[in-house]
Parts: structure tokens; sequence; C-alpha cells
């Protein structure tokens, strides 16, 4: 977190925003967590840019995320040896000469009259033609990038949660430890489960990041957010799937899901397109953000703004500016109950008080969590002071990156297993992340590593 800022940024790293000096400005402007996206750049560019975030963030002491984007089960058109290609109406482009589909399993499933929408809708195709000979017509002339997804209007193509080479891929990856893989095109529960299986045969903990793009993401919405670490409103392709009218209304119907379920949840695409030329962004697109913060979002995402685009810096800037003024100015109300649960009745006792000191004491929250679940709670009831999340479990500190106002903050345990704030509080403030004199709440279970046990609550004042 940064100082006076809650919501966490994610900015998407590209050839604008690949030199150190850069990421270095970047992280200083309010980034928290970087986004790799594997439909761009080869994966030796992906992890020598994944070891320079590292790096740069480790000089500097502030931990950042790395986010791998996954393609998944999503399919993307590629043009043989050539980045872009200008097409013009009606023209024709032979499927399997002029572009190929990754994964090539899409090929044999396509048939004459298939519509095909490239790059969140900027570019229609219509497949003519037969048999081995098809053809995609231009119905909508633009400029044709090779790695843009590509969405089949009112057809249902069936592949692989993750193809053999991206499972490649990601073993690759894990080598880098990142700290979430974020699945595009999530069609239903069983693609996270599958990913999760992967992960965990291959040792692995990493947080799943579901990108909510498809139909199919939004009607099995309640078991995916259970079986994620998080989820990603994914606005570009979602305008594809469901009609661009619908996508606030699903922006906010997810967002409220996530908060119910202490889930983090991020706001992604569009946020400040304009800024890919221009050194300032539009009045709609400082409502977009607003509006995000006041929905509830745990984060919101740059993609294009910071990797290609010509003001990276100034896009974080602006994003810093706008989330730091509106999660103030607007009031974020709590998220719906959990009912009957311990854990949150201690939460939400702990967030009465420190409402009823109205900011005038407590200076921050401190919660020894083993999963991560309790400082989630805590995040998701929007309190007014930094929650610091303490744990040694590694991959716990690692998604707690993502949730709003959380600072997680990795403790060794005391031989004794019982926990003693007077001690911790010692520890924290060798690391200048407490002072004497602050009065804290403190929310905890009487021993580490215990998960669900939560049971003290009290007021500490450091010295
Ligand atoms: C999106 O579609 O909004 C998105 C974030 O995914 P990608 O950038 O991978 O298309």
């Amino acid at each position: 977190m940064h100082s006076g800022k809650f919501t966490k940024i994610i900015a998407t790293l590209g050839p604008s925003s690949s030199d150190e000096k850069v990421i270095k400005e970047l992280i200083t402007s309010g980034v928290n967590l970087f986004r790799f996206n594997l439909k761009h750049a080869d994966m030796q560019w992906h992890l020598e840019h994944i070891k320079k975030v590292r790096e740069v963030s480790g000089q500097m002491g502030i931990s950042t995320g790395v986010i791998v984007d996954l393609q998944g089960p999503e399919c993307v058109l590629i043009i043989p040896e050539a980045k872009e290609l200008a097409i013009e109406k009606d023209g024709l482009l032979k499927i399997n000469t002029d572009v190929h589909f990754n994964p090539p399993e899409v090929y044999s499933q396509l048939k004459a009259g298939d519509v095909l929408v490239v790059d969140d809708g900027k570019i229609e195709l219509e497949v003519t033609g037969q048999k081995e000979e098809l053809y995609l017509k231009v119905v909508n002339a633009g400029l044709l990038k090779s790695g843009k997804g590509v969405s089949f209007k009112g057809k249902k193509i069936s592949t692989e949660t993750i193809s053999e080479e991206e499972k490649g891929k990601i073993k690759e990856f894990l080598k880098a430890s990142p700290d979430f893989f974020a699945l595009s095109f999530v069609r239903d529960h069983m693609d996270v489960g599958n990913l999760a299986k992967f992960l965990s045969d291959n040792g692995s903990n990493a947080g799943i990041i579901s990108k909510i793009e498809t139909q199919g993401g939004i009607d099995d919405l309640d078991l995916i957010v259970e079986e994620s670490d998080g989820i990603m409103v994914a606005r570009g392709d979602l305008g594809v799937e469901v009609s661009l009218e619908k996508i606030t209304y699903y922006q906010k119907r997810i967002i409220e899901k996530c908060r119910a379920s202490a889930k983090p949840v991020i706001v992604a695409t569009q946020m400040l397109e304009s800024m890919t030329l221009n050194p300032s962004p539009t009045r709609a697109e400082v409502s977009d953000i607003s509006n995000a913060v006041r929905d509830g979002a745990d984060a919101v995402m740059l993609s294009g703004e910071t990797a290609i685009g010509k003001y990276p810096i100034e896009s974080v800037r602006f994003m810093h500016k706008i989330v730091s003024f509106n999660e103030k100015a607007l009031r974020v109300p709590a998220a719906l109950e959990f009912s009957e649960d311990r854990t949150f009745s201690i939460v939400k006792a702990a967030v009465d008080i420190i409402k009823s000191d109205n900011g005038r004491s407590l200076s921050k929250i401190l919660v020894a969590t083993e999963t991560g679940k309790t400082a989630r709670i805590f995040s998701s009831f929007r309190p007014e002071i930094p929650i610091i999340a303490l744990t040694q479990n590694e991959d716990t500190l690692k998604k707690l990156g993502l949730s709003y106002g959380v600072l997680p903050n990795k403790i060794e345990f005391p031989e004794h297993g019982l926990v003693d704030v007077t001690e911790i509080a010692h520890v924290l403030l060798e690391r200048g992340i407490l002072s004497k004199g602050e009065n804290i709440i403190v929310v905890h279970g009487k021993r580490w590593q215990d998960p669900g046990n939560t049971n003290s609550l009290y007021i500490f004042n450091v010295n």
C-alpha cells in the first residue's frame, strides 16, 4: 500500500514500461502489482521482466506483486511473421495461411456463416468457403493485430482450460513464483478447478484470479468466486460477449458478489484508454474510476495505457489521485454480512469500535491471519485505517496483496506458538511499520497457525 491510498493499482507491463527507470517510477507513483499478459511478447521477455520488477521493487524495499495473465480457453488470432495487417472491407484472409488460431483445434469447429469478433469488438470477420478452404471475409475494416482475442458470436467453441503449450509455459513461470495466475475466458468453475489442480500437481499454491468475460462466467459466478482467490471484471471481452449496455450492470453485480464473499475484485480495461495517446484523461474516465471505487473494487487495472501507451507514468499518477480522493470522499458502504460466522462478528465489533473512535486515536488494525480470511473480512468493511495482516504463510502473504487497504507482513512464529502482541509490536516498531505512542486495534486467535479460531480483540498502546 502506498501512503494515502487503499485501492490497489495494477499496471500491465509492456514496451512502454519495460525500462528499469520507468518500473521504478511506476512503483513510486502507486503501482502495487504488475500484470504480464501472455497474449503478447514471448516467454523470455516475460521472465526477464518479472525478474526486473522483483529486483527494482527489492531495491526500493516496496513489495510488488506479479500477475501472469494466461490465455486459458480464450482463442487468439495469429498473423504469421507479422505483428499487424491493414484489412479492408470485403477483403479475404485465408484461414491457416494468412491467419492462424491458437489453440489450433478451433479451426475444425468453424463453418461458413460463423461471425468472429476480434480485439474487443474493433474488427468483425465472417467465415466463408467450405471444408479445407475456409476464408475470413472482412466485415469491419481496420488494423488486425496478431495476438488479439477472438470471440465467436453465438457459437460455443470447445477448447481445453489450458492448452499443452500453455501448461509448458506455466511450468516455466512457476520458477519465477508469480503471486497470481489470471485465467482468461473462464467458462465455469470447472475451469478454475482445472487450473488449481494443475498448479497443485506442480507444487504451486499461487493465487487464481478468474477473469469474468463470458456469459458462462456470469452464469456460474457464485461457484467461480468460491473457488478463486480474486476476480477480474474483464470489460474488454465482456463487452463483446454480452452487449455493451450491460457491462456496468454486470460490473456492479460481480463486485457485489465478491464483496459479500470477502474476495478481492479488480475492475479492468479502458479505465484511462484516452491516456494511451493523451497526457490527461477524459471526464468520463475519471468518473468510471471513481465509480469503481464507490462500487467497492479492491483494485483497478491499466492495460494498454501502461503497456504500449505514451504516458504510462502519468496514467498511474492520475489513477492514484482519483482513487485516493474518492475512497475517502465517496464513503463505500460495508459489504453484506456473513451469517453466523464468529470471525465476522469479531471483525464487525472491531469495526464498530473504530467507527465510534471517529479517527481520534486508533491508527491501525493489526490482524494475525493464517488463511487471510480475517484480513479480507476487515477489508470488506472498508475501514478508514490500514489493515496490517500478519502471517507466516507465504501464499497468504502474496494473495493479500490484492485486497483493499491490506498491508501484508511476514512474521516468524515465536517458539511457544502463542500470539504475544507486545512481542509483535516490538518487531513492527523495528520495521518502521508501527510508531511509539500509536493506539492500534488487534484481532487474533490465541495461537498462531490456527485457522478459524480468531477469538481476541483489544486495543493496544505501542510503547
Ligand atoms: C479484457 O478483456 O478486458 C481483459 C482484461 O483481458 P485481455 O486484456 O487479456 O483481453
